[in-house]
């Protein structure tokens, strides 16, 4: 201000200033120097006006431009200017987000029946129900009459999941605005049909499309007998629908135990050594299901909880049945236990407890953690890991290599044994990489003072190799297939 006043001998703009009452307001000042005949500068003449409610009706007028008056929400417009910020987004950060294209089933009956006043409350009642089904950084906005739009961001990158959750809020959605809405002395009902598409596939799309695959795919909804939710990728619904069927399915299955362990012997240059049990789900529907089926979404649903439970408790109890016959006494056992199971802050006590209610000897017991447990807090993984070891079982780090292991982790962790990924066993012949990667972990096991293991080995060959290079202890189809516990001691009574 000072320094165009001096220049220029005027100034003006606009000022926050402060009332003697204290208030603040704005103020829009001119200011000018006047001088003397001969150029001196003698006083200084300000006029200000008081711009609050100018202030006020600009806001007004910005906020009539990207909001809805009547419920709060942003409309179109600023839906279309964060669509465009969340496709940006979404190409950076590689994740992925929905729109939720939603339509109220009956809204129009309703308003003409009940005249636009309750019409009007109805709409609101709705939109606050939507702001109660997302995150503070998703948006709920109203494209006009019942049609609403819901924005969710930072979803996963894989498209099933992101679409599982969107899928989530979908029913969400779906429950809020069905739940009764009442408007005067009556309890009205209205259903939903929404439309849901994904977007940040293509960094190139335009704003436009992904609204338009939403608004599409909610008439197919409305086609299909409303009330319903539809994808507007005919694949990615039939995909969540699998999806959603085979966790209702996982769920009874949790509740019926309709699951088995098989063992898989574990072999070293001296015989067999142990096994490794491996679930298996017998639906009722389906020949057996394969854990790299149902396995991650146990742990996406935390049905890994009791499902981990119920395979440490068949092992244990297993070890127990067998200390007292003297040809398998001496087997071992490997578990497979998923970060979910570990991060449990009573876990350390429930395999404690567990050990001691079946008899098991701690010492034939072996768990195998993944490399991604080590993602969160290292301290109390150790913590977690020594307490256990103190009872006498041991670890082993399954699919070691396909991870991002910090090596100064892995010198700090109480491990047993590494075991070789499987997928570089099997192209340990033929891709120098891959061989490389195993001869790696041979040398690191010796100089941590650990074991090593290899799995997937399916041919001499591959077990020759492995012995050249120092690895002594197998697992994989050249020796056994996973089997039947029957089928197992059979094996074992006879190798
Ligand atoms: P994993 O722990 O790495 O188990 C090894 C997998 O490799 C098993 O598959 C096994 O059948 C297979 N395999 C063994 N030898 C060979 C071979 O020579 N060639 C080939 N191509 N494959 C071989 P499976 O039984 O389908 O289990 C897959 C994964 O499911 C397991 O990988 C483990 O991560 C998970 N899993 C299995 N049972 C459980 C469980 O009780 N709890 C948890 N949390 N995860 C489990
Ligand atoms: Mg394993
Ligand atoms: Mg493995």
């Amino acid at each position: 201000m000072w320094h165009s006043i001096l220049r220029e001998n005027n100034w003006h703009g606009e000022i926050w200033n402060r009332r003697k009452n204290g208030d603040i307001f704005p103020m829009w000042s001119d200011i000018s120097a006047v001088k003397d005949a001969d150029g001196q500068l003698t006083h200084y003449v300000a006029t200000c006006t008081d711009i609050s409610s100018r202030k006020s009706a600009e806001d007004q007028i910005n906020y009539l431009a990207f909001y809805d008056p009547l419920t709060h929400l942003p409309n179109r417009r600023l839906l279309l200017d964060r669509l465009e910020q969340a496709i940006a987004t979404c190409a950076r950060h590689q994740c992925k987000g929905a729109l939720l294209y939603v339509d109220l089933d009956n809204f129009k009956t309703l308003n003409e029946t009940l005249g636009h006043f309750q019409g009007d409350l109805l709409l609101e009642m709705a939109a606050k129900r939507l702001m109660t089904c997302v995150r503070d950084d998703d948006t709920v906005a109203r494209l006009g009459g019942d049609e609403f739009v819901v924005m969710i961001e930072h979803l996963n990158f894989s498209a099933l999941d992101a679409a599982t959750q969107a899928e989530a809020v979908g029913h969400k959605i779906h429950q809020v605005l069905s739940q009764s809405y009442p408007i005067g002395p009556f309890e009205h009902h209205n259903t939903s049909s929404i439309g849901i598409t994904l977007f940040g596939n293509e960094a190139l799309e335009t704003t436009e499309e992904p609204l338009k695959r939403a608004e599409m795919a909610m008439y197919q909804a409305k086609a299909a007998g409303r009330n319903l939710l539809r994808f507007f990728d005919a694949q990615m619904q039939v995909m969540v629908t699998v999806r959603s069927a085979l966790e209702r399915d996982l769920r009874e299955a949790v509740r019926q135990n309709q699951f088995v362990l098989h063992y898989q012997a574990q072999v070293n240059t001296c015989g067999l050594t142990g096994a490794e049990v491996l679930v298996r789900w017998q639906h009722p529907k389906r020949k057996m299901v394969s854990p790299t089926e149902f396995i991650p979404l146990a742990e996406e649903t935390g049905l890994i909880l009791p499902l981990g439970q119920w395979v440490l408790e068949t092992a244990c109890a297993q070890l127990a049945a067998w200390a007292v016959q003297p040809t398998l006494a001496h087997l071992t056992l490997a578990v497979n236990v998923s970060a979910k199971q570990f991060y449990q802050e009573d876990f350390v006590t429930q395999v404690q407890a567990t050990l001691v209610r079946t008899g098991a000897n701690p010492q034939r017991l072996k768990l195998e953690l993944t490399e991604s447990l080590l993602v969160t807090d290292v301290e109390s993984i150790i913590i977690k890991m020594s307490a256990l070891k103190s009872y006498g079982l041991s670890f082993s780090l399954d699919d070691f290599g396909t991870g991002y292991s910090s090596l100064s982790y892995l010198k700090r962790l109480p491990l047993d044994q590494l075991k070789i990924d499987q997928g570089f066993v099997k192209n340990i012949l033929t891709d120098s990489n891959d061989a490389a990667i195993a001869r790696m972990v041979v040398a690191l096991a010796e100089s941590l003072g650990l074991a090593v293991i290899a799995e997937g080995v399916e041919t001499k060959a591959h077990q020759e190799f492995l012995a050249h290079i120092g690895c002594h202890a197998y697992q994989g189809y050249l020796f056994s297939r996973p089997l039947a516990l029957e089928d197992f001691e059979k094996f074992a009574q006879q190798y």
